[in-house]
């Protein structure tokens, strides 16, 4: 595999997209710290596209704690690997003055799905979520754009997001990706230390399992877990549950 382009500026990437006019671009916005769930979204959008564009941006706009964002893991290295390695044409990778020149003076706002579940105890995430995404989308101009469905609430605001602004892009939902005893991979699993982790499987097989809410919360808390929300939705269930002081999200169809 050849080596992908690094584009680090907004004025690069944008030279670059001219050069490309005519193919079929496919998109994944990541924040790095690449794994296997990072890798099937590069990989799906390889073989329906002719180019292949990766972002890793790690958003400070959507963390709501400084800590969290400090700690979020940083991997250039293996992400230039796993990237090569899944066939990516172009890494966009940007610093926060590249991508926001206005400073954060504008923004996008959803008022309703964004301020429940992570929403509900995140305040500003999906604020910052979907303003790095549109932005993102304007300048990378992708024809389809390749999510997780691990970050299920993020794939539906983003989905309607690009229906309400008329954005000329198709949102490509992907399975999640988990390891061999069902824990969703995630860049924030990298905290975890041996015991957490294989605690952690623990949440995927209780809220596929558990008759309903309560049960699956009792379980959870009952071996030391922090429930942040544990909800149905439209047949859809939802957590986010704290292992130490990592938050984890996993949701399932029902
Ligand atoms: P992140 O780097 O965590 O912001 O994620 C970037 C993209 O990868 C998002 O569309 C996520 O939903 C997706 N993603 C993260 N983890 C997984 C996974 N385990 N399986 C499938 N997609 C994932």
């Amino acid at each position: 595999m050849s080596q992908p382009i690094i584009l680090k500026t907004t004025v690069e990437l944008i030279q670059w997209r001219k050069t490309i006019k005519d193919k079929s671009v496919g998109f994944v916005p990541t924040m790095g710290a690449l794994h296997e769930g990072h890798v099937s979204l590069l990989k799906k959008s390889r073989s329906e596209n002719d180019i292949n564009v990766l972002s890793i941006f790690v958003n400070p706009t959507q963390f709501n704690q400084a800590q969290d964002l400090d700690k979020y893991p940083r991997t250039w290295d293996e992400d230039l690997k796993l990237a090569t390695g899944a066939g990516t044409d172009a890494i966009f990778f940007p610093t926060f003055e590249q991508m926001y020149p206005d400073n954060y003076t504008y923004s996008v706002h959803e008022n309703d799905f964004s301020l429940m579940l992570c929403g509900a105890s995140r305040a500003g995430h999906f604020q910052g979520v979907l303003t790095i995404v549109l932005k993102l989308l304007n300048l990378v101009q992708p024809n389809r754009v390749y999510m997780g469905e691990k970050d299920h609430q993020q794939l539906q605001l983003i989905k309607k997001m690009v229906s309400a602004l008329f954005l000329p892009t198709e949102i490509v939902g992907c399975p999640t990706i988990r390891n061999s005893s069902g824990l969703a991979l995630s860049s924030r699993n990298s905290r975890l230390n041996e015991d957490e982790r294989n605690r952690s499987s623990l949440i995927y097989k209780t809220i596929t399992t558990a008759a309903n809410t309560a049960e699956a919360k009792a379980v959870l808390e009952n071996a030391g877990f922090k429930i942040d929300y544990l909800v149905d939705v439209e047949n859809r269930r939802y957590v986010a549950a704290f292992v130490g002081d990592v938050r984890l999200i996993d949701n399932v169809e029902l």
